[in-house]
């Protein structure tokens, strides 16, 4: 997470000034962006990775059979609009994960630009929100079918997005905006180590270890670092790194990972391992989870 989104507890007025002032500036940039576009291909969904602000990630899901098509968090707009456009599929749905700008601040835009949009979220400061969700419930893009998972941490209304593999006839997906990333979790912001370990342990981890997993930011370098310091003889840390610098050499996403993969590289859900706690000089997980994002919050990665 950016400086930016730490500071909003503190100071709302001086965070949202800054916001606008970078979201402009980014703006001003124009097309270049940190990664390329990237499609991945099931028999019934196709995900388009698409690259938006500094390290942001938006996701365009497509049902194959019926053409309709959901996006999740779409910060920038304009970008959307022209890839549905190019896909020539039908924007009906809105998938918002959490309240933060980056996420939700493309919404009350994107509705203007497409009249008639389903706009999901689980919090009503998330912009233009007029299906409000909660854990286990439901929706249906097409013929998939998308389950809300509550994931309370980073922020209090955070939903993540799973579409079971029955929906998707192949591997299942989970979108977790900024709960789960790529080796790594969200910040605490509004909320407590007891509720990130629900989330990523009885949630997330009890989804199928194939599920892929979709998340909300390019930092998967910086938090295998960390991991790499948590477990210095994790082998599985020090292999996903050079893959991942590979990858981001090419400027290709690092995204999606498996949930397995997880399990093995990522501190934070592996804080039952004997070598996860002793790092963390804990014996219990849910103190472990809260130590390893203490200690991670003023982690300087050197990537
Ligand atoms: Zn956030």
């Amino acid at each position: 997470m950016n400086t930016l989104v730490r500071l909003l507890p503190e100071s709302c007025l001086q965070a949202l000034t800054a916001a606008y002032f970078r979201f402009s500036a980014w703006r001003a940039l124009g097309s270049r962006s940190h990664s390329q576009l990237k499609t991945c291909i099931d028999s019934k969904m196709k995900v388009h990775i698409i690259p938006a602000l500094q390290d942001n990630y938006m996701y365009l899901l497509v049902d194959e059979s019926s053409n309709e098509a959901a996006i999740v968090d779409p910060v920038n707009p304009s970008k959307v609009v022209e890839i549905v456009n190019q896909e020539n599929v039908k924007l009906t749905t809105v998938l918002t994960t959490h309240h933060h700008w980056d996420h939700a601040g493309g919404n009350e835009e994107l509705v203007k630009l497409v009249p008639g949009l389903a706009v999901y979220g689980g919090d009503n400061r998330i912009g233009a929100l007029n299906k409000k969700v909660s854990h286990g419930d439901k929706l249906q893009v097409g013929n998939l079918e998308i389950q809300c998972l509550f994931t309370p941490c980073h922020t209090s209304g955070h939903i993540c997005y799973y579409l079971p593999s029955s929906s998707v006839n192949g591997q299942s997906a989970v979108f977790t905006g900024d709960t789960l990333f790529q080796g790594g979790c969200g910040r605490f912001f509004e909320g407590t180590a007891d509720q990130m370990y629900h989330a990523l342990i009885n949630v997330l981890g009890a989804l199928p270890d194939d599920t892929r997993v979709y998340c909300g930011h390019e930092y998967s370098l910086q938090n295998l670092a960390f991991g790499l310091h948590v477990e210095p003889n994790n082998e599985f840390v020090s292999k996903r790194i050079s893959w991942a610098r590979e990858q981001r050499e090419n400027s290709q996403p690092t995204v999606p990972s498996l949930l397995s993969e997880e399990k093995q590289f990522n501190p934070f859900m592996r804080v039952h391992e004997p070598s996860v706690q002793s790092h963390a000089k804990q014996t219990d997980p849910i103190e472990t989870m809260k130590s390893l994002r203490t200690e991670k919050d003023s982690f300087k990665a050197n990537v």
